[in-house]
């Protein structure tokens, strides 16, 4: 089956949800016996694994569950309420005590501030590595690292990382791979598949793709499942069935709005190559960017989220401000992979300390973030073309 048959039939037995196309939420405590026999017959179910209390899963949390793995090409999905905690939980969940984790020093900000600060507390040491190593990280491996941490592309600036050269050195010296996927969306690119233990997603982004939720998920092999499983039970870690019901409502037209982020993106990348205050655009789909040959080999596109560096002289602050204040279509904020195009000016050089940003050879100046949202990109241009009329007129 491909990808895009999977999105749409996933999850939806219209014989299970009394002919309808798509299961509804099940709002839901208590799930109820009707007799002892079936009462006790679910005390010997394993929570997740089937209707035992609501904070485990309902039927509509296990429908979208099923699809998601299925997309991600094998293992268990779970939900969680945010794409921070699909991080979290999981490392809480294969972590102890005395463990060693390496994670990428180009991850997910808040992400590293849990591994500073709450692992840290729990006697957890964290190093952070050169997101460009490849099976090097051999090196910084001790007896007692328990989880390699991958993202790729870093979701500020977009290192495309060496997974299957990761994953093997890690796997080879006993530790778990976990990899938050959600640039690509596991439409783009199937951790599973290139060796990685735990795929972590932010539903919030693609999947929910509407600017609407807050929802993440984290699918395991069946190799690690059932030690994720008994420390997540144990945190009592759950999502709502609405949220839920929203992320699969937009699972089956995922394929569709990626196609128009990945083209769209593409166009802003090459008007934005052309502007003289442009110093350089940070998109591992264009040819001359250092990680296209690894995203050419490993993934299937690229979606709408990437950077482009503004030359510093050409644009001082209130030359900043006039390019972001009076943006038609573009929002100034955080988020991104819902319906509205995005700016976000970002400073990754104050936390970065392994490899460094800029790295050596790239351009040093305002980093820029872009997500080519859902609109027409002819008038995104637009609005970018005025943005930059705007900045050149207050930098004169
Ligand atoms: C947004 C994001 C998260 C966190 O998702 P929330 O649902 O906002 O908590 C994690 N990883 C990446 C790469 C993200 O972009």
């Amino acid at each position: 089956m491909k990808k895009t048959t999977l999105t749409a039939v996933g999850g939806r037995d219209p014989a299970r949800q009394a002919g309808a196309v798509s299961p509804g939420p099940v709002r839901a405590s208590t799930i109820v016996a009707p007799t002892l026999a079936e009462f006790d017959a679910m005390k010997r179910v394993r929570p997740g694994d089937g209707l035992t209390y609501a904070l485990h899963g309902t039927p509509g949390v296990f429908a979208f569950e099923e699809a998601l793995a299925a997309l991600e090409g094998g293992g268990r999905s779970r939900v969680c309420p945010s794409g921070l905690m699909a991080i979290t939980a999981p490392l809480l969940c294969f972590l102890s005590p005395g463990d060693h984790l390496l994670i990428t020093d180009a991850v997910y900000e808040p992400a590293r501030k849990f591994c500073e600060i709450t692992l840290k507390r729990f006697g957890v040491e964290t190093t952070f590595y050169d997101p460009l190593l490849g099976e090097e990280i051999a090196a910084l491996m001790r007896p007692e690292t328990k989880v390699v941490f991958l993202e790729s592309p870093s979701s500020l600036t977009f290192e495309v990382q060496d997974v299957p050269a990761l994953a093997r050195a890690a796997k080879a010296r006993g530790a778990v791979v976990m990899m938050d996927n959600t640039w690509a969306s596991p439409l783009y690119f199937q951790p599973l598949a290139h060796g990685v233990d735990v795929s972590i997603q932010a539903l919030t982004k693609y999947v929910g793709g509407h600017s609407d939720m807050i929802l993440g998920a984290v699918t395991a092999t069946d190799a690690v499942y059932p030690t994720l499983q008994k420390t997540w039970r144990a945190l009592g870690v759950s999502a709502g069935p609405d949220e839920v019901y929203l992320a699969h409502r937009g699972l089956a037209s995922l394929p569709m709005r990626m196609a128009h982020h990945h083209a769209s993106g593409l166009k802003l990348a090459a008007w934005l190559q052309a502007q003289p205050e442009v110093l350089e655009v940070v998109h591992p789909g264009l040819p001359e960017d250092p990680g296209h040959a690894l995203w050419r080999r490993d993934f299937s596109g690229a979606g709408g989220l990437f950077a482009f560096t503004l030359d510093a002289a050409a644009a001082p602050r209130p030359a900043l401000a006039a390019l972001l204040d009076g943006m038609r279509y573009f929002k100034l904020g955080f988020s991104w992979g819902g319906i509205v195009s995005m700016l976000t000016p970002s400073d990754p050089r104050p936390v970065r300390s392994a490899g460094g940003w800029p790295r050596a050879g790239r351009a040093d100046g305002q980093l820029m973030r872009v997500f080519a949202g859902l609109e027409d990109p002819e008038d995104l241009i637009e609005d970018l073309d005025a943005g930059f009329a705007r900045l050149r007129a207050a930098a004169r």
